[in-house]
């Protein structure tokens, strides 16, 4: 027979071509890459082997036996490791191969071993091939007992590929699969034109698919810290999260934005490029990981590891310095320590964990199941948040200000109150930030509002002797630019002026959309809405917000009052009362009036009285009160 070696020559391109890429990218060293390697290699060899076969066995006469046999069994040696290396890699890249007794390793190889035994008696017994009287190639009894060992191998990938097939993605599993059908096809196709020798082609190709989609380095490499990649965390954390035991530290540089905007990216990319190479060579048993924002992770697979020392070695370095040259800087870090699953089951969890940095702590090591339960007590309030929305849950407490005028109550400030059966009384402190965040202060926004409207029009407080009521108001509602028309809209159903409620802004409020903020105050002081500056003197003061927006009333934050005069032990700094005593001097002169909040005893009010303030709020007078108490309450001190 004439061989058509074409296929093959094809096929030492295509692994060449495999083996080159291999090399040229940075090496994983974990075994399954070898094994690819071993997989394509034999390849390699088979293609090599098969094109001098073919040659020898179409020319019997030209070439002496011992040639000839060389060809041969290189060919057929090689040639059937292939589908025992491709178990192994399935084994290898499930993880599974390392927890195989060695008895399953052994049974593993068995056809593999009878065909080398086939082989070796071969010389003797002609079994697999021989040559007839011509010098032809001839296949032997048992040649077929080859394709069979494949078949077994076959069919154990095959159970493999889906017994596991939860453990594999489809980026896995589709290049395996895609490969086990090439390597089939073109054994039927060689089955039905011997001459053709296309196996070994379609076999390089399939290769090529796994070492595209599965060996491909460039997935897995961060090209910046050249250590591992957040893909590559991501798939490795989901195996740990299926195997009980593992352990990983989290290494995290708070605050990477700002050292990139004051010390230039190109310069934080060589440092964090520095502390990658650092982390990575402390263990080699260690894989290291960028996940990216100048966070990284540590694998501790094996349970030798001293967790606490790789621990105490990074906070350690972070004491020194980074960088070169001109630039060294002293970088905060936190560490947290995660055991998987003790701190966390579930991938969810775990982001958090590796993906947030807890502003304002300065200790090096963070406790992982405490931050988990920040977590899970966030992501149940903004559950309740929703549920809350939706059901009608939230309520709107008030609260009296008293004015020194009258000496009436004159006013009250609106407060929202969430109680769940389960966790209780949920601080508005609490649950505004993370409504703030995830868009829900909208709707809350607008349902205090609206109830507010409400309760004032219904219950005729105009009529007891209350001017306004005091809604808070969130810089995320002012972000839109309709907010004016929609209060105006819900104020008309209720037949309400605006000047009948006084929007409340924080200082603290973020001053990133300034412009913005600006507009919508503009808008709703022209429809006739007052503003109130809260929380005056928490440390954000920023004086050039009260010329660009209207305030009416300062509200002084509680602290400035109790640092003077603290309710509970009667004291105070002599200078925090100079501060109090100047602040409100100042605002009166700019016109302003002075609300004091907090207000909790009778020494606070008589001294906030002799200042001058002109509004009282706190619990010496009442503290938040459902609406009907509060009628009540009015009734009786504006009596
Ligand atoms: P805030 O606007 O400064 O409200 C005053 C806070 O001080 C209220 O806390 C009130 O209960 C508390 N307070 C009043 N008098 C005293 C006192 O004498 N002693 C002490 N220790 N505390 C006193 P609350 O109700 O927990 O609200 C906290 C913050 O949540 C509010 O601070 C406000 O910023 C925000 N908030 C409350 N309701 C709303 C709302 O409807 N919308 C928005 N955007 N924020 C709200
Ligand atoms: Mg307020
Ligand atoms: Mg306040």
């Amino acid at each position: 027979m004439v061989y058509n070696v074409d296929f093959d020559i094809s096929a030492i391109a295509v692994s060449l071509l495999t083996i080159f890429y291999i090399f040229n990218k940075k090496g994983l060293h974990k075994r399954a890459n070898l094994t690819f390697l071993a997989i394509v290699v034999s390849g390699l060899i088979s293609a090599i082997a098969d094109i001098f076969s073919s040659i020898v066995n179409a020319n019997p006469n030209v070439n002496n036996f011992l040639v000839q046999d060389i060809w041969n069994y290189l060919y057929l040696m090689v040639h059937n490791l292939v589908p025992y290396l491709l178990v192994l890699y399935i084994l290898q890249v499930i993880d599974k191969a390392g927890i195989m007794s060695g008895l399953q390793r052994m049974i593993l190889l068995l056809p593999v071993l009878a065909d080398y035994v086939l082989l070796a008696a071969n010389p003797f017994k002609k079994w697999v091939f021989f040559y007839d009287y011509n010098g032809s190639y001839v296949h032997g009894r048992f040649f077929s007992f080859l394709y069979f060992g494949a078949i077994i191998y076959l069919l154990v990938s095959l159970f493999l590929l889906m017994y596991f097939h939860k453990q594999l993605p489809s980026r896995k599993m589709h290049p395996i699969c895609f490969f086990i059908l090439m390597s089939v096809t073109s054994v039927i196709i060689q089955m039905i034109f011997p001459h053709l020798l296309i196996e070994l082609f379609f076999q390089s190709i399939g290769l090529l698919a796994i070492l595209y989609s599965l060996e491909n380095k460039d997935d897995i490499i961060n090209p910046e810290t050249h250590i591992f990649n957040r893909f590559s965390f991501t798939t490795e954390a989901e195996k740990a999260l299926l195997e009980n035991g593992n352990r990983l530290i989290i290494v995290k540089l708070p605050n990477i934005q700002y050292y990139n905007s004051t010390v230039g990216v190109i310069y934080m990319k060589s440092i964090l490029r520095d502390i990658a190479k650092w982390l990575e060579q402390l263990d080699q048993n260690i894989p290291c990981f960028d996940i990216g924002s100048g966070h990284f992770a540590l694998f501790l697979k094996d349970e030798k590891i001293n967790s606490d020392h790789i621990v105490e070695q990074i906070c350690f370095r972070f004491t020194k310095t980074w960088g070169r040259r001109r630039f060294r800087l002293r970088f905060p870090v936190q560490t947290c320590l995660v055991s998987i699953p003790k701190d966390v089951d579930n991938m969810e969890d775990l982001l958090y964990l590796t993906d947030l940095t807890f502003d304002g702590t300065r200790t090096c090591k963070l406790d992982a199941s405490e931050a988990v339960n920040r977590f899970q007590r966030r992501t149940k309030i903004e559950q309740l948040i929703q549920n809350a929305l939706q059901n009608n849950l939230f309520h709107v407490y008030y609260q009296p200000i008293w004015e020194k005028e009258s000496g009436k109550i004159h006013s009250a400030e609106a407060l929202i109150r969430l109680i769940d059966d389960e966790m209780g009384f949920i601080s508005p402190e609490e649950f505004i930030p993370i409504a703030e965040e995830n868009g829900s202060i909208l709707e809350i926004g607008a349902f205090v509002f609206e109830e507010v409207c409400r309760f004032y029009q219904e219950h005729r407080l105009a009529e007891l002797g209350i001017e306004y009521i005091e809604v808070n108001l969130s810089v995320v509602q002012c972000m839109n630019k309709s907010l004016a028309n929609f209060f105006e809209d819900i104020l008309s159903r209720y037949h309400l002026d605006a000047n009948r409620i006084n929007l409340e802004i924080t200082e603290s409020a973020a001053t990133d959309s300034r412009n913005t903020l600006i507009e919508t105050v503009k808008a709703l002081t022209d429809k006739g809405f007052q503003f109130s500056l809260d929380d005056y003197g928490t440390g954000y003061s920023n004086f050039s917000y009260m010329y660009d927006l209207p305030f009416s009333i300062i509200k002084l934050d509680k602290s400035i009052l109790w640092s003077a005069l603290h309710p509970q032990t009667g004291k105070g700094e002599e200078n925090a009362m100079v501060l109090l005593e100047s602040n409100i001097r100042m605002m009166h002169r700019m016109h302003y009036k002075i609300l004091a909040e907090g207000v909790e005893t009778a020494d606070q009010k008589i001294l906030l009285e002799n200042l001058g303030c002109d509004l009282f709020q706190g619990y010496f007078f009442a503290k938040p009160i459902p609406g009907d108490s509060f009628l009540d309450f009015v009734k009786v001190v504006n009596a």
